[in-house]
């Protein structure tokens, strides 16, 4: 399952995290991104085909990989499981990119271990924006406290105690909201699928099943009340926690 790899520490050192390696089978959009990377200080290579693009991490050691998911040959989803298998090393992060419209395959690069999307077409900046904030959280791995607590934003939860408090007032919540709280409130701007959160928040003694996660987020909202913002739906991919 992700979840174990993404609580990983990423092995990310001042210098790797620099270089950033593309596969990309598009010319066009692969020397955007190159320029685009390279102006804002990365060392940039580009791989055309999968099989050059696992040979390349296994190489260039890059500090993150963008991914096209259509490529000839390998696939994109291939290239992110066999990375994702192959992460003794360290966990690079992966940000892929999807066509327009196609929620599917957002759902199904999450699933096989990618961090974060961006769909074509994008803007530069838009791809800047999430490359940084991939490589951002990839080294702000959770740092729980002593105690277990979470702390962000208005919200405190005290797992051991079974406790979350928005702005100060205790939530009454469900086992299952209160465990949808706490997995989402550890990685604030990471995007999950419903098949993630269920495999998260399975308890012993409740089942939890895909349909009923969004029941779940309607109940968890209303009791947030006016923080009901801290959990945001990412259209037709899943849910995450504000950043
Ligand atoms: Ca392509």
């Amino acid at each position: 399952m992700m979840e174990t790899s993404r609580m990983t520490p990423a092995a990310l050192t001042p210098k790797s995290r620099e270089r950033v390696l593309v596969i990309e089978d598009e010319e066009d959009i692969a020397e955007l991104l190159k320029v685009n990377l390279e102006g804002q200080g990365y060392s940039v290579k580009v791989a055309s085909t999968g099989e050059a693009g696992i040979k390349a991490v296994q190489a260039e050691k890059p500090g993150l990989v963008l991914l096209d998911l259509m490529l000839p040959g390998m696939d994109g989803l291939e290239i992110c499981r066999k990375l994702r298998a192959e992460e003794s090393k360290g966990r690079i992060p992966i940000v892929m990119i999807t066509a327009k419209g196609s929620e599917e395959d957002v759902v199904r690069g999450l699933e096989a271990g990618a961090d974060d999307y961006v769909t074509k077409p994008f803007s530069p900046k838009v791809v800047l924006a999430r490359v940084q904030a991939v490589l951002r959280r990839a080294d702000q791995q959770p740092k729980p406290k002593e105690d277990g607590s979470v702390e962000i934003h208005e919200l405190k939860i005290h797992p051991g105690r079974h406790l979350a408090i928005v702005g100060g007032e205790r939530l009454d919540l469900t086992p299952s909201e209160f465990n949808l709280l706490l997995f989402l409130a550890k990685r604030p701007g990471w995007v999950f699928t419903r098949t993630q959160i269920v495999d998260a928040i399975r308890g012993e003694n409740y089942a939890v099943t895909e349909r009923s996660i969004d029941v779940q987020v309607v109940g968890l909202r209303k009791k947030l009340g006016k923080f009901d913002h801290y959990v945001e739906t990412v259209r037709g991919v899943g849910y995450r926690f504000s950043e």
